[in-house]
């Protein structure tokens, strides 16, 4: 039993996550053919194993595509040559990218195509980083820590820096000022790679953290911001633990000590739930440290997919009043826990 609980706000699914979530969850009510998915829909394990009980078969590149089968493509993002492999093998497409990935897609162009070379802060392998690498792979160095950046060798005078937008606030800041030294003309977008959900997570765990002992940090170890969570808790001198399922928890010695539990922008929060009632709280102190409120909407192929299917309905029944436009504004008041309930 552990002594006071802080329950941190906000914690769990982004926008993002939800978006894609629900995404794939309305693939799966529209079609009944198996729906092939680009990569984890969001690196959550639990998220991953419940889609595959249903018809979707997750792939890690175009080749294991059927021919004109159906294909969602990750909250992560994709490259641009990969997309157009995708398109040329797909029946239909569906691209689940969260807006705040495009735009870093969208800087790495425009930075390209201006003659710029581009440093990428990110993690080696990750999803998200092969993605947007692969919007100018002749332009863009990637980087993932200081060493790395100091080892770049750029002759351009124009230089410029991106980063994932799940890092860690800390891991973050030292690169991008070694980088604004090493290069003064240094070009950044103007608002930071780094997501509202990712600052929003880690400023609250670093507000928290003077009132605890331990901060628990729920979240699959492929989830990058949640490994971010916990190496901001590390660098605070605060222990802090990364835990998947409710078992994970057993080895930990939390009796009598004060513990904050987050987690991760795509862990889901029955987890967080579990966990809490294992963990049998003297008291639970409900912290609050940012409301959020972003949505993102359906991509726009999936939008108009949902409107021909309701506007086939509504002439087929038309008794049944099914109104095109309001079946695809309800996605707002729907969430991705409810859509994942409803698999
Ligand atoms: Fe988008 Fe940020 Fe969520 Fe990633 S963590 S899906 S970038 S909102």
């Amino acid at each position: 039993m552990v002594n006071n609980l802080y329950l941190v706000t906000p914690r769990g699914f982004c926008a993002g996550v939800e978006m894609a979530i629900k995404a794939l969850t309305w693939m799966l009510k529209i079609y009944d053919e198996t729906i092939y998915c680009y990569h984890e829909i969001v690196h959550n394990d639990w998220i991953v194993e419940r889609f595959k009980t249903k018809n979707i078969k997750f792939i890690e590149s175009p080749e294991e595509l059927p021919k004109n089968a159906i294909v969602m493509l990750s909250a992560h993002g994709t490259s641009p040559k990969i997309e157009n492999e995708f398109n040329s093998l797909s029946s239909i497409q569906v691209n689940a990218v969260c807006p705040l990935v495009t735009k870093v897609h969208h800087e790495a162009k425009k930075f390209s195509e201006a003659g710029q070379q581009i440093i990428y802060v990110g993690h080696k392998n990750h999803d998200e980083a092969l993605g947007a690498l692969g919007v100018a792979p002749d332009s863009m160095f990637l980087v993932e820590n200081e060493d790395d950046l100091k080892e770049i060798n750029i002759s351009s005078e124009k230089v410029a820096l991106l980063a994932q937008t799940t890092l860690a606030m800390s891991e973050w800041t030292p690169i991008m000022e070694s980088a604004q030294k090493k290069y003064p003309n240094l070009n950044m977008p103007r608002k930071s790679d780094l997501c509202y959900a990712t600052t929003n997570r880690q400023e609250a765990v670093i507000n928290v953290s003077s009132k605890v002992d331990v901060v628990l940090v729920v979240g699959s170890d492929t989830s990058s911001n949640t490994k971010a969570l916990v190496s901001t808790i590390k660098n605070l001198g605060k222990e802090s633990f990364r835990v998947n399922t409710t078992e994970e928890i057993d080895n930990l010695d939390l009796r009598n000590k004060n513990v904050a539990v987050t987690a991760g922008a795509s862990a889901p929060d029955h987890i967080v739930q579990e966990i809490i009632n294992k963990l049998q709280p003297n008291e639970t102190i409900y912290f609050e440290n940012t409301n959020e409120t972003e949505y993102f909407p359906l991509p726009k192929e999936l939008r108009s997919n949902i409107t021909t299917v309701s506007n086939f309905l509504l002439e087929l029944f038309p008794e049944n009043k099914v109104e095109p436009v309001r079946s695809v504004n309800k996605d707002k008041q729907w969430s991705a826990t409810e859509a994942l309930t409803s698999l």
